[in-house]
């Protein structure tokens, strides 16, 4: 049998989440995806693309540019993509908190 792609919300832990991102984007995410700013565009086990951000006030409050932002499941462990990161230069952004949080409660709800 091949082996084939764990599902996105499978790479997703919250030690995952807190492994992948700096403190301030972990910060910084949680309350982006608390005030409601993550919406999803496709959802699939092993890809989910949402819009994310949007919402005013300063940074602390959660406040950003709304980004569209993609988690992938590979062979090869998690990709991540956020149209506000430069190419080659993709940190695990505020965006991609928000988004794995969302996913995360999505499909784990009772956890
Ligand atoms: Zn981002």
């Amino acid at each position: 049998m091949k082996t084939r792609p764990k599902p996105v919300a499978d790479l997703i832990s919250p030690d995952d989440i807190e492994r992948l991102a700096l403190p301030s984007n972990l910060r910084y995410g949680q309350v982006i995806y608390k005030r409601g700013g993550v919406e999803f565009i496709a959802f699939t086990p092993l890809k989910v693309e949402g819009w994310v951000g949007g919402l005013n006030g300063s940074v602390a409050e959660g406040g950003s540019q709304r980004r569209r932002t993609q988690l992938i499941s590979t062979l090869e462990g998690l990709q991540w993509n956020c149209t506000g990161n430069p190419k080659n230069h993709q940190i695990f952004c505020k965006h991609c908190v928000a988004l794995a949080m969302a996913i995360r409660d999505r499909t784990h709800p009772y956890h």
